[in-house]
């Protein structure tokens, strides 16, 4: 019988964690009914949850401890490193990353263990079909990240692809690999290859809790995703720079053969320089943020600090 590993990365989710849990039980035992298929690993990862989730983890490990367990981090390190160590701890054949509000169907598992069984394919995502329910301005954002990062980046993304996915041992031994600081799940699950699947998904509501993301959060997780898979906009600086130096030799001999022309012409302009100087000031400092941003990546990636500190781990 193969073994199936569930990362649950658990942010401040006590109101969750028992509903996911016998969502998933009965979806086991629904798929296990005539034929013995699977069983079933969970690596719940506490990730700083300042209420009750570890308390309720810790229960949930004793009433099953042939199947649950738990990490425990020292503090909220978000949901990218909670994903790694839970990749980092599992035993299974196929491994499964879930988010804990069910709003990754359990019911979908079973279908993706059968396509991965038939040998075919290296991993089964899911993909939202359409962003019903979702506020329109964070919809907006969205499509036009995807949209950007596409066209910059070698790496491509799925627009609406979740991180709810089934993963041979093979393709998570790479992901491991992977030890960046700086982690976008959905640009590592793509660059590593392999050949995924990807299950149409409709939108589910939170069971419980409320949502630890915000529009500034989603935005700045959108960027890293951007400047950690392409360095496309490092590019921008070189384009305006030869773009306006073509225009200033343009300028520099229309000046010249001004003077020839007409030697005693006032001067005039001063308006339209002003403006020139302060466009060209704007580009200069987007350029350098730009640089700056790719320059704070790469000093938070050669400290070389841990993606994680564990506290408990059982
Ligand atoms: N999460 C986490 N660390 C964080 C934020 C979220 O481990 O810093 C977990 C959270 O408990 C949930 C999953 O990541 O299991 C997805 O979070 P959430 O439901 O808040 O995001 P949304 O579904 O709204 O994108
Ligand atoms: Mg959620």
């Amino acid at each position: 019988m193969k073994k199936i590993s569930i990362v649950v990365p658990c942010f401040n989710e006590q109101e969750t964690v028992n509903i996911y849990f016998d969502a998933m039980t009965k979806m086991r035992l629904q798929a296990n009914k005539d034929v013995e298929k699977f069983q079933i690993e969970y690596w719940f990862v506490d990730d700083g949850s300042s209420d009750q989730t570890l308390p309720t983890l810790k229960k949930l490990q004793q009433a099953h401890s042939d199947e649950v367990h738990y990490i425990s981090f020292s503090r909220n390190f978000g949901k990218e490193s909670a994903l790694y160590a839970g990749l980092n701890a599992v035993t299974g054949d196929y491994i499964a990353v879930m988010d804990v509000d069910l709003q990754d169907p359990p019911d979908m598992l079973p279908t993706m263990f059968d396509i991965l069984e038939q040998g075919e394919y290296d991993c089964v995502g899911s993909a939202r079909e359409d962003r019903k329910g979702e506020n329109p301005i964070v919809s907006f954002f969205s499509n036009a990240f995807y949209g950007l990062i596409n066209k910059m980046s070698q790496t491509k993304i799925i627009p609406g692809a979740r991180d709810f996915r089934l993963m041979t041992r093979q393709m998570v031994e790479s992901i491991k690999s992977m030890t960046e600081y700086n982690r976008f799940s959905k640009g590592i699950f793509s660059w590593v290859g392999f050949k995924t699947k990807y299950l149409p998904y409709k939108n589910h509501e939170r069971v419980a809790g409320t949502t630890s993301w915000n529009f500034w959060k989603l935005l700045k997780y959108a960027l890293t995703g951007i400047i950690d898979f392409t360095e496309r906009p490092l590019a921008i600086a070189t384009w305006f720079g030869s773009a306006f130096s073509l225009l200033s030799i343009i300028a520099i001999i229309a000046i010249i053969v001004r003077k020839f022309i007409n030697p005693f012409s006032s001067v005039n302009g001063w308006a339209s320089i002003v403006s020139v100087i302060l466009l060209i000031g704007g580009i200069q400092l987007i350029s350098i943020g730009i640089l700056g941003e790719y320059i704070g990546k790469i000093f938070l990636e050669v400290k070389r600090r841990p993606i994680y500190i564990i506290k408990e781990k059982k």
